[in-house]
C-alpha cells in the first residue's frame, strides 16, 4: 500500500489525550472543555418530544428553517445584524465542520492562511488539506493581544484568508472595539477572507460588551461567522453548530458541506430552535454563570502556588505553574493527572512553536463541588 499521510504531523489530539488519561487515573478532568452539569431540562424534553414526535428523518441540508430563522434573530439582537435566514445561515455538525468546510471553499494549494497562536487545534490540520500553508503569529502571556501593524507585515500575496477566535481558547483573550476595526481594516485593504470563530460569544466577563465580526461592514461582506450551540447550551455532545456568510460565500459553503455530512442531526436542530424561542435568559444568563464559575474558580485557588492569568471570556483559566515546578508543560499535566488527581490541557501544544512557558489551562465549566474538589488537590502543591 502506497498511503502517504496527507498529515504526518498530526497524532492523537491533546483533548483526547487527556480525558482519556483523567478517565484511567480517575482524575478529576478539567482538560477538555465539556460541562459536567447537565443541559437545560426544558431542551433535554424538547429533544425527546422532537424525537417522540418523529423528526427523525434528514433535515434539509442548509438545517431546519425554524433555527435558521431563530439564529437570524439571535444575530439582530446581540449584533444588530439582519442576515437572511435562507441565503446566509447554514447549519452544521459542531462549529468543528463550519470551520473546516469554511477553510475548504476559500483556500486553494499555495494560499497563506494566518493564525495566531496559541490556535485551537482544528485549524491548521484543515489548512493543509486544502493545499494552504498556515502562517502563526505568535501572541505573548498574560495578555495575549494582537499587534496589528504587525500582522499586517505577515501579509503576502499569497495570504487568502485570516482565522480569529474571539473570546479567545485557551486564553480567554476577548477582542476590544479596536481589534475588531483593525481586522476589519486589514480584512478590506489587502482584500481578504476571514473566518471568525465565535463559538464562546456568549461568555464574556466584567460588564465587557459582547463583539463580533458581525458588527463590522467590511467583515460582514468576507467572513464566515462560525458559532456552537455545543457551548451555548452545555451540549458539547450534540455536535451543532452554525455559519452566518454573505450569499455568496454561503453558496460556496454549502456545495461542500452537502458533500462533507449533507445535514446534522434533525430533532436537536427542532429542540434548539424552540429553547431559543422560549427561553431567551438562556443565552443572556450565560456570561454570569460562567463569570460566577470563574470567580469561585479563581478564589477557591488563591491559597495555591498557581498564578492565575487575565480571563475576559470562554470557560477557560490559564495559570502559571512555575512556583510549583521546573517540568515542562506536557510533563507536568501528566503528572498533575497520575500523582495529583486533576487533569489540565498544557499550553504549548496550541502553538506551532511550542515554546513551554509553564503554563497550563483549566476548564472551569464545573458543577461547585468538582471545582471545590480540584481546588483543594492544587492547593496542596508546593516545591
Ligand atoms: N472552536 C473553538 C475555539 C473551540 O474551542 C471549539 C470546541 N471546543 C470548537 C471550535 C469546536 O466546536 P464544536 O464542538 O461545536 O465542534
Ligand atoms: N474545544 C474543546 C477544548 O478546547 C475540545 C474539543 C475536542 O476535544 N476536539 O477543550
Amino acid at each position: 500500500m502506497d498511503l502517504r499521510s496527507k498529515l504526518p504531523w498530526v497524532g492523537t489530539t491533546i483533548f483526547t489525550q487527556m480525558s482519556q488519561l483523567a478517565l484511567e487515573q480517575q482524575a478529576i478532568n478539567l482538560s477538555q472543555g465539556f460541562p459536567d452539569f447537565p443541559a437545560p431540562e426544558a431542551l433535554l424534553q424538547q429533544l425527546n418530544q422532537q424525537v417522540l414526535a418523529g423528526k427523525n428523518q434528514y433535515a434539509p441540508m442548509a438545517g431546519v428553517l425554524e433555527l435558521r430563522q431563530q439564529i437570524a434573530r439571535l444575530t439582530e439582537r446581540c449584533y444588530g445584524r439582519m442576515v437572511n435566514a435562507d441565503t446566509e445561515v447554514t447549519i452544521t455538525s459542531g462549529a468543528t465542520e463550519a470551520l473546516f468546510v469554511a477553510i475548504q471553499a476559500v483556500v486553494r494549494p499555495g494560499d497563506e492562511v494566518l493564525v495566531f497562536d496559541p490556535a485551537y487545534d482544528s485549524y491548521q490540520p484543515a489548512v493543509e488539506l486544502a493545499g494552504g500553508k498556515t502562517v502563526h503569529i505568535q501572541l505573548t502571556a498574560p495578555d495575549y493581544r494582537i499587534d496589528w501593524p504587525a500582522v499586517h507585515r505577515r501579509v503576502s500575496d499569497q495570504t487568502k484568508l485570516i482565522i480569529v477566535n474571539s473570546p479567545h481558547n485557551p486564553t480567554g483573550m476577548v477582542f476590544s472595539q479596536q481589534d475588531w476595526q483593525a481586522l476589519a481594516e486589514l480584512v478590506q485593504q489587502h482584500g481578504l477572507f476571514c473566518i471568525s470563530d465565535e463559538v464562546y460569544e456568549h461568555m464574556v466577563f466584567d460588564g465587557a460588551p459582547q463583539l463580533s465580526a458581525h458588527q463590522q461592514a467590511a467583515l460582514q461582506e468576507r467572513s464566515f461567522v462560525v458559532s456552537s450551540f455545543g457551548k451555548t447550551f452545555h451540549v458539547t455532545g450534540w455536535k451543532l453548530g452554525y455559519c452566518v456568510a454573505p450569499p455568496a460565500l454561503t453558496t460556496e459553503f454549502r456545495k461542500i458541506h452537502q458533500y462533507v455530512t449533507f445535514s446534522s442531526f434533525t430533532p436537536a436542530q427542532y429542540a434548539i430552535a424552540s429553547i431559543l424561542e422560549t427561553s431567551p435568559e438562556l443565552v443572556t444568563g450565560l456570561a454570569g454563570f460562567y463569570q460566577q464559575k470563574r470567580d469561585r474558580f479563581a478564589a477557591l485557588l488563591s491559597q495555591s502556588q498557581f498564578k492565575l492569568l487575565p480571563c475576559a471570556g470562554t470557560y477557560f483559566q490559564l495559570a502559571d505553574y512555575s512556583a510549583i515546578s521546573d517540568l515542562d508543560d506536557l510533563e507536568f499535566c501528566r503528572s498533575l493527572a497520575t500523582d495529583v488527581g486533576v487533569a489540565a490541557i498544557p499550553l504549548s501544544v496550541f502553538s506551532r512553536q511550542e515554546q513551554d512557558s509553564k503554563i497550563i489551562r483549566f476548564c472551569f465549566a464545573k458543577q461547585d463541588a468538582t471545582l471545590q474538589q480540584a481546588a483543594e488537590r492544587l492547593c496542596r502543591l508546593s516545591r
